[in-house]
């Protein structure tokens, strides 16, 4: 498999602002101040984005695959606007009764992306803010960092699973910036 440079995201509070419900329609899709311009810097500096999200609320029948691809192209478009793009979207669209081995903390959606992508994920970047994005990011052997300012970052930060300090951020652009300094 090809070394390349990537790093995978959550979406809900990492990228946008987590609504404890589920974004249903492009117009509930709110990005997090300064998350799309962290991602176009990414993609500036060479770096692929993916992204593992897990959305019950397909099985849960809240939305259709096809509504969850329109949020997704929404996405897609605001991040070209500022010059960023997203390399490959991997979801799962199980309820966690549904015991399937892509809801993380399980690692399907990583396994996934180095398969649709052919890149090795060890060792690099998965940046969350739920306990179970740091759990599959080390159960996958990539390195977690915590967002603890999104979502339910402040629930993880500091808890036995909490990343160590310096690798826990406010928001996705201070953790991109850790990214880019590691490189430097
Ligand atoms: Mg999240
Ligand atoms: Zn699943």
């Amino acid at each position: 498999m090809k070394e390349e440079k990537i790093v995978i995201l959550d979406r809900d509070g990492v990228i946008n602002v987590d609504l404890m419900t589920y974004v249903t329609r492009p117009e509930e899709f709110e990005a997090i101040e300064g998350s799309l311009e962290a991602m176009a810097k990414l993609t500036t500096n060479g770096y692929k984005i993916a992204i593992a999200t897990n959305q019950a609320c397909i099985e849960k029948e809240i939305i259709s695959e096809e509504e969850l691809r329109s949020v997704h192209e929404h996405m897609i478009d605001l991040l070209l606007e500022v010059g960023g793009q997203i390399n490959y979207i991997a979801f799962c669209p199980h309820a966690p009764e549904s015991n399937c081995k892509c809801r993380k903390p399980e690692v399907g959606l990583l396994q996934e992306i180095e398969q649709q992508l052919k890149i090795s994920l060890k060792g690099k970047y998965f940046i969350g803010d739920k306990d179970s994005d740091i759990k599959a990011g080390r159960n996958f052997g990539c390195t977690p960092l915590l967002i603890k300012k999104g979502g339910y970052g402040e629930k993880v930060f500091r808890t036995e699973n909490s990343p160590p300090d310096e690798q826990c951020f406010n928001n996705l652009n201070d953790a991109v910036n850790y990214i880019l300094k590691q490189e430097a």
